[in-house]
């Protein structure tokens, strides 16, 4: 992979442990062509790590989104406005195409910070402007800790269902939505059919991603009908 150096024009905080940051190539010279779904590689002072696109396609810049984790997100919490990283890619196989879903349905689901590649996904098939039935069903520690809930209520359209759950609600958060894991009866209960005509797209962490493909499995899903990234 060929790494060009690139500028971050912008720092975004999403939740108190996210952030979302906004690069354009450092030359001036045009963005790389991108697909929903793919993610870029981000190196910095010798360090290298994988980070999902999270903004639309055609947006004049690239956007990364990242949980303070280690060595890596701990560098570039640090760096601010102006600073230069190098990227390379994009790259990837968890795809989002709206012609190859030939009718069938798109369902998303997503869990912290796997939100990422799906938001990406998302933005692509609000921008076709279709407002085709699609479900987002998406699992967050906490209330305070839902990543682009802003954006999700811009991005959503009518024929959008999006259910927000959280690991766990305090009493004073009021919290309105699901408490507990995504498993299949929550699946069952906002996917109609969830076997007929639905194409699957899971990213979330490992353990999350394994939990939703024995649901999916479970409720009859064909596994040729799910994508899935876990990291
Ligand atoms: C295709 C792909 C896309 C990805 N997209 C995203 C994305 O959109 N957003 C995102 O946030 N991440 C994404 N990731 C994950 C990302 O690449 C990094 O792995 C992540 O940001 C952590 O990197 P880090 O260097 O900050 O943490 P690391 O230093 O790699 O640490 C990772 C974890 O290990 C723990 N750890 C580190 N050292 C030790 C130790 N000595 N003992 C015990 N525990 C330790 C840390 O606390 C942390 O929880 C993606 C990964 C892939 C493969």
């Amino acid at each position: 992979m060929e790494f060009r150096s690139f500028r971050l024009v912008g720092v975004t905080d999403e939740t108190a442990d996210v952030k979302s940051f906004r690069l354009v190539p450092a030359d001036g010279g045009p963005l790389p062509q991108r697909r929903p779904g793919q993610y870029i590689v981000a190196r910095l002072e010798g360090i290298e790590r994988s980070y999902s696109l999270s903004g639309p396609v055609d947006a004049p810049y690239l956007e990364i989104t990242m949980r303070l984790a280690g060595a890596f997100t701990r560098k570039m919490f640090g760096r601010k406005a102006g600073d230069e990283i190098l990227v390379a890619g994009p790259a990837g196989r968890f795809l989002f195409d709206e012609a190859a879903l030939k009718g069938d349905e798109p369902v998303f689901i997503a869990g912290g910070v796997g939100i990422t590649p799906i938001m990406c996904m998302l933005a692509c098939l609000s921008a076709g402007g279709a407002g085709a039935p699609a479900a987002l069903v998406y699992a967050s520690r906490s209330p305070k800790d839902i990543i682009f809930k802003e954006r999700l209520e811009r991005t959503r359209w009518p024929a959008l269902k999006l259910v927000l759950a959280v690991d766990k609600a305090a009493p004073d958060d009021g919290w309105p939505g699901h408490v507990g894991f995504i498993d299949k009866a929550l699946i069952e209960s906002c996917v109609p059919d969830p076997a007929k005509g639905k194409r699957y797209y899971v990213c979330g962490p490992p353990p999350m991603v394994a939990a939703v493909i024995g649901a999916l499995k479970g409720l009859g899903v064909p596994v040729q009908n799910i994508s899935l990234e876990g990291w």
